[in-house]
């Protein structure tokens, strides 16, 4: 049986939904009374935010390299970090265990390139909207992501960090996101939406939008599920 370990906490408010979905998908899957078999640490956000916000990437990547090792001496059978952002730091924890890593933009991009989306609108924390290391590795499957505006993209980032990751999910908010995604679409030929950040999905969803939306919290999800039920079919 595959141990899916969880690198959490970024917020709390995403892994719980992490924890929820994969829960319901090993039930959609096995049935009964199976649920996920799975190791979660999650870590406290605040320090980390604070490493990010200093961009002391050296010292946020040591700190979830050591998660990585936790989670491999507990006994995970692969790693799934709970958050996009922190992928910025992917290298570090790959580098610091042996097992396999999910990354979150890959699973992304190959589901952006199983739909007809070639120019979707990447909606995440600023790091991620503005440094290369999550549009490169779209980049690198033929996904070229658009961002929005610098007015646009403070607003994104700051209802993440103020209202979601604190748990306050605002109407005002969600209508602020379907008007940015429709400017996008409007101005830049935007043709899809990437929830570029794990905390999106408890605002807005594909009812919002008239183009299709990439939910990486679900995605990542699905990979996980993926991967634990191909090492239960070749363990059968
Ligand atoms: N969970 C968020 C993400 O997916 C943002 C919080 C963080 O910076 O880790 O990017």
């Amino acid at each position: 049986m595959a141990t899916i370990g969880l690198i959490g906490g970024m917020s709390w408010e995403s892994t719980a939904v992490y924890y929820r979905l994969l829960n319901e998908g090993v039930r959609e899957r096995a049935g009964g009374l199976r649920s996920a078999d799975l190791l979660l640490h999650s870590l406290d956000f605040a320090p980390i935010a604070e490493m990010q916000a200093q961009g002391d990437w050296a010292a946020a990547g040591a700190a979830l390299a050591e998660s990585g090792r936790r989670l491999e001496r507990a006994g995970a059978s692969c790693l799934v970090l709970c958050t996009n952002t922190m992928h910025k730091v992917a290298d570090r924890i790959i580098g610091a265990t042996k097992l396999p890593f999910l990354h979150l933009a890959d699973v992304t991009a190959r589901a952006i390139l199983a739909s007809a989306s070639r120019r979707p609108l990447l909606l995440a924390t600023r790091f991620t909207m503005e440094q290369d290391f999550y549009r490169d590795r779209l980049k690198a499957f033929g996904v070229e992501a658009l961002v929005p505006p610098a007015e646009d993209r403070n607003e994104v980032h700051r209802i993440i960090y103020e209202e979601l990751c604190r748990g306050r999910v605002e109407s005002a908010s969600r209508a602020q996101y379907r008007a940015i995604v429709e400017r996008a679409v409007r101005e830049q030929g935007a043709d899809g939406v990437i929830l570029g950040c794990t905390e999106i999905t408890l605002l807005v969803s594909q009812a919002e939008f008239s183009v299709p939306v990439f939910d990486t919290t679900a995605l990542h999800v699905t990979a996980a599920l993926d991967y634990a039920g191909e090492v239960e079919s070749v363990a059968a």
